[in-house]
């Protein structure tokens, strides 16, 4: 027998209120954590950077926080230390909506809604990307990818690959990158470094102007009540860089945001997030740098016991913007968590 489609069971599902009656009898004392990043719409024209890292577009991020609204306590990193310091009280079925990176999409798509609902929320900024043109590595890769004419290439680490069509580009581009993550960080640039000549692709100095927020952006973030949190500074995984790197990457960007805007960063977000891309040492970095949570992309929801018993490990929902409003309502009950589907 053909087995129906997930999606299709989901639909039925969410029609059904079956994940609002998961959410009510589970959620009560688990913190969902949302795992944004980028808020825009990768179909529109000239969108040429990472897609996969589109999280929603500014619509489905406002039906989104509709659904938070009716179904959640939505709580700021501030309440979440406050409760980790034992100096008050979560409310019942808390959410805390977080976005990593910086992108200038987040300042542009999702802050007005985010304003409009009155909700905090998390950035966690990659320090030496804002306020600059850099791209990050598999922003700089899907440009290469989205223009060249090539349809097949030598790659290292994988030898020949072919595509020919979009899809099939986008999957060995997405397949390449997961083998990017596994070598050192210098090695993934010299092989990045190495992709506009191996694809023929020549890029004009200004393809990645605006990508991330400006620092003066990032300010007015804070002062519509939207907490910055620490990524490092350059987005290496802290376990493919030596320890003393990736101590300096943690303390380093603290620092730089705390100058920047004035105020203590006590969150962090481990870059990549999967648990191979943290360890016990870099957890005791965080501590030592006055980080007091510190979050993964380890599907959530958390539960605040497994939280209090370690605050540098707390699981995230990561989100798609191929997510359908059923499947993200399935997501925050922790479906992938629970059936270990990736993301
Ligand atoms: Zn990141």
């Amino acid at each position: 027998m053909k087995r129906p489609k997930l999606s299709l069971i989901f639909n039925l599902f969410y029609r059904l209120r079956l994940f609002y009656a998961l959410h009510r009898a589970t959620n009560r004392n688990r913190l969902t954590v949302l795992a944004y990043h980028r808020i825009d719409d990768p179909h529109r024209p000239g969108f040429d950077t990472f897609a996969p890292n589109v999280s929603a577009t500014p619509a489905q991020f406002a039906e989104q926080m509709a659904l938070l609204q009716a179904r959640y306590s939505v709580v700021s990193a501030a309440d979440v230390t406050a409760w980790l310091r034992g100096e008050k009280p979560l409310p019942p079925y808390p959410a805390l909506i977080t976005f990593d990176d910086g992108y200038f999409d987040n300042f542009k798509h999702a802050l007005p809604v985010l304003k409009k609902f009155g909700f905090p929320a998390v950035v966690f900024l990659a320090t030496n990307y804002i306020g600059k043109s850099d791209p990050f590595f598999w922003d700089l890769a899907a440009y290469c990818f989205a223009h060249t004419e090539k349809t097949t290439a030598n790659f290292p680490l994988a030898g020949e690959l072919h595509w020919h069509d979009s899809a099939s580009r986008t999957a060995v581009m997405v397949g390449w990158l997961e083998r990017l993550k596994t070598v050192s960080d210098a090695e993934k640039w010299a092989h990045i470094h190495a992709l506009p000549d191996l694809l023929d692709v020549s890029i004009p100095d200004d393809a990645f102007a605006g990508i991330t927020m400006s620092w003066a952006q990032v300010r007015e973030m804070v002062a519509n009540g939207v907490t910055m949190g620490a990524h490092t500074m350059s987005h290496p995984v802290l376990t493919r860089v030596s320890p003393k790197q990736a101590r300096a990457e943690i303390f380093g960007s603290k620092v730089r945001i705390e100058a920047e805007i004035g105020v203590p960063v006590t969150t962090f977000a481990y870059p990549n997030g999967h648990p191979a891309d943290f360890n016990a040492a870099i957890q005791q970095d965080l501590a030592d740098a006055g980080i007091e949570a510190a979050f993964t992309l380890v599907p959530g929801p958390a539960t605040l016991a497994e939280m209090r018993a370690n605050p540098f490990t707390i699981r995230r929902i990561f989100l798609s913007h191929k997510d359908s409003l059923p499947r993200f309502a399935a997501k925050l009950v922790g479906l992938p968590r629970m059936l270990g589907f990736p993301r």
